[in-house]
């Protein structure tokens, strides 16, 4: 059967976030790590998102990946592409979420989409076209700082009419008020006036609802996780998904738990700390990782040890900014960086090949050496742990039972993140 939505992330947590979010809203979703090189077994599933790395790279590569995503997403048959970015619309005049859209408008033959990146319970919300972050706009926010995209306006419909040649419009609260209906009727009246980008304003949940009952039959949306969560009761209303009781249900997981954790994230730490209370953890030094192999050898054989005694057992390089900055003083932040990623992925392949079978990861980069250390390409996306982080199953070579898998990036999460989401998969 084909999938309803094929979805396009500009990147990993950005996809994951979005997966969760169609999960909770009745979805059976697959994650794909990068555009796959042939169709993949899809009997079972409502939505793919594709993970790319799209966010800050050239425009060039940016359509280019998404171009090939969109490709394989419709021989999927998919419905409607729903293309995701970032909650503060993180971009620059020069792309990538405009230069993006317009070429997937133009090779899906679209003359019009919407802009949605509002997550009302995330305290992102859009009114009059403005972004704001809790009660500050978008660039009072922070993220007029951001290293990469500093957002330094909030106008929307400004900021996006840079990136675009189409000309851009706005649904204002006052139409998303009066429904689906109304809001569909105004897209409509843009349309014959030539806009083809349509900023949405977004106060709350209900706005939200009435967006996606306006766009259920556009070829392509855009937009955050939040729009995510919406769609699925429209998709249910056209009659396209299958009444399913668990739809984040996973094959049940089997062999031993680990935490493997390389952020130095503030949430982390206090979750390394939370654990360690109750459960065996061995510290790994980036300055002995760069003298030799013994280092990573006593890591494993520690980990080796403590999971015959049944586990769970954490490895972690997450340390205070202090320590942090020593290694990085003697080492540099780059080898540093890399010395532990490259530990901690030979570390995960090596026992999962002995017999770990749930495996939790902190940290956005780290994960991504995991996940490739692992030779991960699929995720099924279970139920969530914490808000924007669920549980996933990964197929693995040679092996029978899947993979049970939490990739957690750095400020997610609870204190006993790493307790609960063992509690969680039993
Ligand atoms: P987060 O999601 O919290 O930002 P990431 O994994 O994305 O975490 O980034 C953390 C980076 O810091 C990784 O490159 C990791 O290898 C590096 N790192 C982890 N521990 C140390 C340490 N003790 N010293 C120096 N760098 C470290």
């Amino acid at each position: 059967m084909a999938i309803v939505l094929g979805a396009i992330a500009d990147d990993f947590t950005g996809a994951t976030d979005l997966a969760n979010n169609l999960v909770r809203s009745g979805m059976r979703c697959v994650q794909v790590i990068g555009v796959p090189h042939a169709a993949l077994a899809l009997d079972d599933v409502d939505a793919v998102v594709v993970a790319l790395k799209s966010r800050s790279c050239a425009v060039e590569c940016a359509v280019e990946d998404s171009l090939a995503a969109l490709d394989w997403l419709q021989a999927q048959g998919a419905r409607q592409i729903f293309f995701k970015y970032c909650s503060t619309f993180d971009s620059t005049d020069a792309g990538n979420i405009g230069p993006v859209t317009e070429a997937l408008m133009t090779r899906l033959g679209a003359t019009q989409t919407v802009m949605v990146p509002a997550f009302p319970v995330n305290g992102r919300t859009v009114y009059q076209g403005h972004l704001f972050v809790g009660d500050r706009l978008l660039n009072e926010s922070g993220m007029q700082h951001h290293p990469l995209n500093p957002m330094t306006d909030a106008d929307l419909v400004r900021v996006l009419s840079r990136q675009v040649a189409r000309p851009v419009g706005l649904a204002s609260h006052s139409v998303l008020a009066r429904g689906g209906e109304a809001t569909r009727r105004h897209l409509e009246a843009l349309h014959e006036q030539g806009v083809g980008h349509v900023v949405c304003d977004t106060l709350d949940d209900r706005d939200l609802a009435a967006i996606a009952a306006a766009v259920v039959d556009l070829p392509l949306v855009t937009g955050g996780s939040g729009l995510g969560q919406a769609l699925p009761v429209e998709y249910r209303r056209c009659g396209w998904l299958a009444e399913v009781a668990e739809p984040g249900r996973l094959a049940p997981s089997a062999g031993t738990a680990l935490v493997l954790s390389g952020s130095c994230s503030r949430a982390t730490l206090a979750q390394v700390a939370r654990f360690l209370e109750h459960h065996p953890g061995m510290a790994l030094d980036p300055l002995a990782l760069a003298e030799g192999e013994d280092h990573l050898q006593d890591a494993l054989t520690f980990a080796r040890e403590r999971l015959a005694d049944g586990g769970p057992v954490l490895v972690y390089a997450s340390a205070d900014p202090e320590r942090v900055k020593a290694a990085q003083a003697t080492l540099g932040a780059e080898r540093a960086g890399q010395l532990v990623e490259d530990a901690l992925g030979r570390l995960a392949r090596t026992l999962v090949e002995e017999g770990v079978g749930r495996l939790v990861v902190a940290g956005g980069e780290t994960s991504g050496a995991v996940v490739s250390a692992l030779g991960v390409r699929t995720l099924r996306i279970g139920e969530q742990i914490d808000p924007g982080v669920p549980w996933t199953q990964a197929p693995l070579a040679g092996r029978e039972a899947p993979l049970s898998l939490a990739l957690k990036s750095g400020n997610f999460g609870g204190p006993d993140f790493f307790t609960r989401a063992f509690e969680v998969l039993t």
